[in-house]
């Protein structure tokens, strides 16, 4: 292997990068090598098993990265877990498949990257999307399911729907009934893809419908293209960091890795090379490679190719709490529910208006905060920008603020949730020279108020669904935290202490490798690029430079999908 050239590499099979491979591969004369730290997953049960989420924990497939002590949220680190794996962490996912609403795509571009918005994404969504409607499979009777075919591809490699394991008992109108008797009723949705996701939906699901097993991006993606002989994978294959050319100042050629025998090497591109480890790697790959803040490299005596201090900064995650009550009635074991609501700020905060005022107010001293508190390396100024566009998404785009998961299982019902857009940003960076050291990981989890703000209230409004008919009259009592805990009408403070101890990050790490303008902090350009390299680019959640109301990977295949033409279209 140890001389071998290929036209482009990409570090990391993951969702972003086997995109990228399959789509540069299609052009028969051009050689692609993906390097992925992990194996092949394809028969892993803890990965195909549609009812197995949260079984490949702690496996040897995931990368279970740890966070920093988290200072702002009770003093304890948090596990952000990452798929090990060809297929990277589509393989081990809640497998929902929601995007983001349209205004959000849109503020990309509000920002500065030119032609990033919803209606030129929409497209790569689709593309990348195998949607299998519900009225071929009859054992999706009475779940409840629905769908808009305008907003959906029907053609692409990732299987999207519902499978057998689909909850087909009624609940899903009951639930949708109790969100109409609210005081301010959440609305249905048909299709919480469409681009508009406030309100309620039974929402899909990247899953093979037909063989009820999970859909990766290994499965999608790879498997079916395996025999291009221009495909190239090598497996349990640490990439370490991108080697330079000689005498040019940042044109990349080629990737040191150790193979899986523990022998390192250099493996040579000729084009480029694609950074797609996603949001917890990436960023850390460019500064083992000399891109990054020169203060830090030199720490671990590292030369600086490209002072580029942002790379890093600006992480973003949100933070997932439960709740749990008694279910008066015992539901199958072998069935989950995929029920969402996404609340905008006026059906989740009684004082929305009021509140939208006080948060306005507060955004300077909020940029200030976040800026200190990582070293000022990211501008008070640019933090401004991106807040007064996340309070405007917020409060005049109406996006949903929160998202609510309902699930019912033996006798009781628990509720996953969250607050869309947290207004906190960390950084990650690497802590030594040696490329399989753990990285620096500091979320900053619940740094501002008004992200402790969101999250008691979202549990306050799940307390509320509780009391409303004909959810009130189906559930038994509050087991977590139970009233005793929490008591009815607590304030923000009073519910912290249980969410600073039972939190946990909801997984979904972006922007550390942030697509935005140079000047206000950004590491790569609207093609992807590096900015100060000609030939590296980052594919993965690292770029997207705000959170989507979604979950990830939707995004993810999309952006993937449109970075794969743009390389096309620059080579
Ligand atoms: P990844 O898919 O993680 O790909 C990165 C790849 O790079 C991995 O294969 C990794 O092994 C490899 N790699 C890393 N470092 C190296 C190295 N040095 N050398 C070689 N290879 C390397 N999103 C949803 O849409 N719906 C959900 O229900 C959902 N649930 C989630 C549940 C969990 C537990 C987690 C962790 C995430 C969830 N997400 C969900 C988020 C979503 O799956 C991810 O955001 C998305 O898959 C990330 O894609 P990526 O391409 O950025 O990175």
């Amino acid at each position: 292997k140890s001389d071998s050239t290929y036209d482009y590499i990409v570090v990391g099979g993951g969702t972003s990068g086997l995109v990228v491979a399959n789509r540069l591969s299609e052009q028969k004369d051009t050689t692609v090598l993906v390097i992925e730290a992990g194996g092949s997953v394809y028969n892993n049960p803890n990965v195909t098993n549609t009812l197995g989420y949260g079984q490949a924990f702690g496996t040897e497939i995931d990368w279970a990265y740890e966070t920093t002590a988290q200072e702002y949220a009770g003093g304890s680190s948090q596990v952000v877990r990452a798929g090990k794996a060809l297929g990277g962490t589509s393989t081990i996912n809640g497998m929902a498949y929601l995007r983001a609403q349209a205004a959000q795509i849109d503020a990309w571009e509000t920002i500065g990257n030119k032609g990033w918005n919803w209606k030129n994404l929409l497209p790569y969504f689709k593309k990348s999307e195998k949607f299998q409607d519900p009225a071929n499979y009859p054992f999706l009777e009475g779940s409840g399911v629905a769908f808009d075919p305008a907003s959906h591809g029907f053609t692409g490699p990732v299987k999207v729907g519902w499978s057998s394991t689909q909850l087909t008992d009624g609940l899903a109108q009951k639930l949708n009934a109790t969100y109409q008797h609210l005081d301010v009723p959440v609305p249905y949705n048909r299709d919480a893809n469409s681009g508009d996701m406030v309100g309620y939906s039974v929402y899909p699901k990247t899953v093979d419908a037909d063989l009820n097993i999970r859909e990766d991006a290994a499965r999608a993606y790879y498997y079916p293209y395996q025999n291009r002989t221009n495909l190239h994978v090598w497996l349990n294959t640490h990439a370490n960091k991108i080697t330079w050319k000689d005498g040019h100042e940042a044109t990349a050629d080629g990737v040191e890795v150790t193979l899986s025998n523990g022998e390192k090497t250099v493996v040579k591109a000729t084009r480029e090379v694609i950074l797609a480890a996603g949001a917890l790697k990436s960023p850390v790959l460019l500064e083992l490679s000399g891109v990054g803040n020169p203060q830090i490299l030199s720490k671990h005596g590292i030369a600086t190719k490209i002072n580029l201090p942002t790379v890093g900064e600006n992480l973003q995650d949100q933070m997932n709490n439960g709740l749990k009550f008694e279910s008066k009635k015992t539901h199958p074991s072998d069935k989950s529910a995929s029920y969402v609501a996404y609340p905008s700020a006026d059906q989740l905060f009684p004082n929305s208006t009021a509140l939208g005022a006080e948060l306005l107010r507060k955004l300077p001293a909020y940029a200030a905060q976040v800026a200190s508190a990582n070293g000022n390396i990211t501008k008070a100024r640019d933090i401004y920008r991106f807040f007064k566009v996340q309070y405007d998404l917020i409060f005049k785009d109406e996006i949903p603020v929160a998202e609510i998961l309902l699930s019912a299982s033996g006798a009781a019902y628990s509720s996953e949730y969250w607050g869309s857009v947290p207004f906190s940003r960390g950084s990650i960076h690497l802590s030594s020279a040696d490329p399989t050291a753990p990285a620096i990981i500091d979320p900053k989890y619940f740094m501002l108020d008004f992200d402790l703000h969101a999250q008691a209230q979202a549990a306050r409004f799940i307390r509320d669904i509780f009391k409303t008919e004909p959810f009130a009259d189906m559930a038994g009592a509050e087991t977590t935290p139970g009233l005793s805990t929490v008591a009815a009408g607590a304030d923000d403070k009073a519910w912290s202490t249980f969410i600073y101890s039972k939190y946990r990050s909801n997984f979904h790490p972006i922007t550390t490798a942030g697509m935005l303008p140079k000047e206000l902090g950004g590491v790569v350009d609207t093609s992807l690029k590096v900015y100060g390299t000609s030939n590296v680019r980052v594919v993965d959640a690292s770029v997207m430079p705000f959170q989507v109301c979604g979950h990830l990977q939707s995004t993810v295949y999309a952006v993937a999908e449109r970075a794969a033409d743009i390389i096309k279209e620059q080579q």
